[in-house]
């Protein structure tokens, strides 16, 4: 089988035997990235000459003999909002072009332990606000599916370069469905894991405490494998919990006799596609025959998880965004009218161009000209909630119905083990199609933000695909920390169906 081809687990076992070296095996996916990227734009930065001489420098270490790690030359692409010491991270913003940060975000330095090899930072929403990777200040990504398609999003470039085979695996983030939406839409697997299974230290904050980092991969397993290496305790981050992290990838090949799997029937409703509605049901069958059981479950407040997560998310990320302000890093606009460099004393107000100062001038121009207009609405919508007179009505009306959220689904979690469904209403839409309706854009993150707003784990992975050749993607969602029981059951059902085998046929006829 060609590398391309192969799953992380197989990879990570074929350098191990030393039937491929590192070095052969980065070449590949270099090679490929190079021929295709031009059409899908997954990566915002690729760093060969890093990749090759951190491959050689394993292959070197291997045949001396001395200790590799478990990942050792399995190359992986990180989404844009992850520090990187020796790459640029922008996410996908004109705010932090060409900024480099002074550390690794901790997930990338457990990867680097482990001996992956990183091929480059992949495209996303700005400050992964977005469902469709439309919001990037760099253009754009293509579905591998079809190219005039989105391939959602935040991280749609990590989904994207998965599905078009230019890395076996890619580490997203998912604050309200980043992770799971794009792997469903571009025909993958992603994790979502609890929140503080894996610490955020160096991950770009948009929405602190909804903020998750997890694996996308071909499968299951690939998931497992990668979620060994990244999960775990953080000193670095209070949020991270200390709790031991499974060997995943032992745990998962288990039968699912006697699991329960919840349906919510309001899932079903109207808005739903027909084509997804089938292919969901279609996976309840597989789960069943497997040994799983499916049974109603109510999550009564879900209908209240747009407009909550729809304040929540905003008003933390416009205190998190407050940090860009040209001064310490990140885009500084340009000395300009009313804006002297020798005026360093106070000025009345309208003396600076209606500023009242030339520092206060330069924050909000250097916002004004780096940030884009999602991330400005944000901002906006989020200041707005939190300030006096209306917090207590948005804002802390938000955090107690995300409380009932939470509660909806630990009550449903006493008699049922997963929570099943789609991840999207429809299958991957137009470029363009959404870029004018904000709130159509939001809508469709119906399925998924009540995971993040609840703080438990999902995992997203192929369940089928419409007639017009599109992936349709099945959401399992679980009690905190069960991402084992969440990889097993989308492991099981992997094991039994070839949907996650299927590639992209335009990418097949086009590789260029
Ligand atoms: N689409 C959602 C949003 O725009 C989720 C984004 C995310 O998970 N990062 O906020």
């Amino acid at each position: 089988m060609q590398p391309l081809e192969m799953s992380a687990v197989d990879l990570v076992a074929a350098l191990r035997q030393g039937d491929i070296t590192a070095v052969e095996c980065a070449t590949v996916f270099l090679d490929r990235i190079e021929a295709t990227n031009g059409s899908i734009n997954a990566f915002l930065a690729v760093d060969r000459e890093g990749a090759l001489a951190r491959a050689a420098d394993i292959d070197a270490r291997r045949k001396a003999g001395k200790p590799v790690g478990p990942l050792a030359g399995l190359p992986v692409a990180l989404k844009d909002v992850l520090c990187t010491a020796d790459m640029p991270t922008t996410c996908a913003s004109k705010m932090l072009a060409g900024f480099r940060p002074p550390y690794d975000a901790d997930v990338v330095a457990r990867l680097r332990r482990a001996d992956a090899v990183f091929v480059g930072k992949t495209n996303m929403d700005e400050f992964a606000m977005g469902g469709s990777n439309e919001n990037s200040a760099f253009g754009p990504v293509r579905n591998p599916w079809d190219l005039s398609r989105a391939p959602g999003g935040s991280s749609g470039g990590s989904a994207a370069c998965v599905a078009a085979d230019m890395a076996p695996v890619a580490i997203g983030s998912d604050t309200g469905g980043s992770i799971r939406q794009p792997a469903g839409l571009c025909g993958i697997t992603g994790l979502k894991p609890t929140y503080g299974r894996v610490s955020r230290r160096g991950l770009i904050a948009f929405a602190s405490s909804l903020d998750q980092i997890g694996p996308m991969a071909r499968s299951a397993a690939d998931c497992a494998l990668i979620m060994e290496t990244i999960a775990g305790h953080d000193p670095g981050d209070s949020t991270s919990l200390a709790v031991d992290v499974p060997r995943y990838t032992d745990l998962i090949d288990k039968p699912l006799t006697g699991v329960r799997i919840g349906r919510v029937p309001e899932h079903f409703a109207a808005g739903l596609d027909p084509e997804v509605a089938k292919g969901v049901e279609e996976a309840f069958a597989v789960l069943m025959a497997a040994g799983a059981t499916v049974h109603d479950v109510q999550l009564p407040h879900a209908k209240y998880g747009i407009p909550t997560y729809y304040l929540i998310a905003p008003c933390e990320a416009s205190s998190n965004l407050a940090r860009y302000d040209g001064a310490h890093y990140g885009h500084r606009a340009e000395p300009g009218k009313g804006h002297r460099a020798e005026a360093g004393g106070q000025r009345s107000a309208g003396q600076a161009g209606g500023f009242e100062s030339p520092l206060v001038e330069m924050y909000c121009r250097s916002r004004a000209e780096g940030f884009g207009p999602e991330v400005k609405r944000r901002i906006m919508l989020g200041t707005y909630a939190l300030s006096a007179g209306y917090y207590d009505a948005y804002y802390a009306k938000a955090l107690r119905v995300r409380r009932l959220i939470r509660q909806d689904y630990l009550d449903a979690f006493q008699t049922v083990d997963l929570i099943g469904g789609p991840v999207s209403a429809t299958p991957a839409f137009k470029l363009g199609e959404k870029t004018d309706d904000p709130l159509a854009m939001y809508l469709v993150d119906l399925y998924t933000v009540g995971t993040n707003l609840a703080g438990v784990g999902g995992i997203s992975f192929p369940c089928g695909f419409t007639k017009s050749g599109l992936p349709i993607g099945f959401q399992l969602q679980a009690p905190p920390l069960a991402e084992p029981l969440l990889l097993q059951a989308a492991d099981r059902f992997q094991r039994l169906t070839d949907w996650h085998r299927r590639r992209p046929q335009a990418m097949e006829g086009g590789k260029a």
